[in-house]
């Protein structure tokens, strides 16, 4: 059944809930953002903000359209308050959060249905549910669910509001007429998406693992330091050294997502996680979203 969007709400306001949330906004859309953590959603708006003040200066937005921008993100101070047609989970990458808090959302949103609210006729129409997970079964997360035909993955990639791609994964009982929505919708927001299987890391995760398991080995090895392989890799072409992108990224994430796929290949050695990254982990230097990760950002 296809529901129309005309309201969107994002749940988690770290790296990438910031950008899918300004991505919406841009496009248009009544957007929500909720936290656990009320301060990371304020931090999340002050990051939109900054963003938005730094297209105004390039020329790319007019003040007026980021003011516009603004109005239309709506901060929520309680999980309760995030109802809307579609609504998108950016949490941690961990599958019994994500099970935990898509089940809660579908209850707020079922009985916001059942209160008559005017997002349409109630029983007629049903919330969208998306996950953002990066390499989790969007099958396994959906099957919390009372309607798992209801829940689709759109991957987006960071940072959200400048990355064209979505890789667009149907759960084994996601509604086929919720997928076409979604790969229309990805085009109405700017995005160039991508269908693929639901497989772990999709295709870009599963493929560029390597660029970071293998980069980390090296590291491990003391064949180069980290300045020197992110040197080298970009010399050799690729946008990023692997070592500033997994800062960019979050290095629990990065892990997290290593760990994944490590797991679901039943597992696979090439998969096998990196302990330097778990002490960073460890000693709380996530990347830039902490100021140290690789690097430290306050010498910056
Ligand atoms: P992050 O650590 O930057 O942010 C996660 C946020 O979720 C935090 O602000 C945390 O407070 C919040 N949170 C945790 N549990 C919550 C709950 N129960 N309710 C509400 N909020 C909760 O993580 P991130 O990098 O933004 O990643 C989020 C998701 O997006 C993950 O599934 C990740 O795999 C995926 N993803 C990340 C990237 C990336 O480059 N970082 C890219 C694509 C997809």
């Amino acid at each position: 059944m296809v529901t129309s969007v005309n309201t969107v709400a994002v749940v988690g306001a770290g790296t990438m809930g910031q950008g899918i949330v300004q991505v919406f906004a841009a496009a248009g859309f009544k957007t929500k953002l909720f936290d656990i953590d009320e301060k990371l959603i304020h931090d999340g708006m002050a990051t939109i903000q900054k963003n938005l003040v730094a297209a105004v200066e390039k020329g790319i937005l007019s003040p007026d359209q980021r003011l516009q921008i603004e109005k239309n993100i709506i901060l929520c101070g309680a999980l309760s308050e995030v109802k809307a047609d579609l609504i998108i989970e950016a949490v941690i990458e961990k599958l019994d959060v994500k099970q935990g808090l898509l089940r809660e959302i579908e209850s707020i949103n079922a009985s916001a249905y059942a209160e008559g609210r005017p997002l349409a006729p109630a029983g007629k129409q049903k919330a969208i549910l998306v996950t953002n997970t990066s390499s989790l079964s969007v099958t396994r997360i959906a099957a919390a669910l009372n309607k798992p035909e209801r829940c689709v993955g759109l991957h987006f990639f960071n940072p959200a509001h400048r990355m064209k791609l979505v890789e667009v994964i149907a759960g084994t009982s996601t509604d086929p007429e919720l997928v076409d929505q979604m790969m229309e919708l990805s085009k109405k927001i700017g995005k160039i998406p991508v269908r693929v299987k639901d497989s772990p890391g999709f295709i870009v995760n599963r493929v560029a693992r390597h660029f970071y398991v293998e980069s980390l080995k090296v590291l491990e090895e003391e064949s180069c330091d980290v300045p020197g392989i992110d040197k080298l890799l970009r010399s050799a072409g690729f946008r990023m050294g692997p070592f500033e992108l997994m800062d960019l990224i979050g290095v629990d994430t990065n892990f997290s997502v290593t760990e994944s796929l490590y797991q679901a290949f039943y597992p696979d050695p090439k998969f096998m996680p990196s302990k330097l990254q778990q002490q960073l982990i460890d000693a709380g230097h996530l990347g830039r979203k902490t100021g140290k990760g690789f690097y430290d950002y306050a010498k910056n």
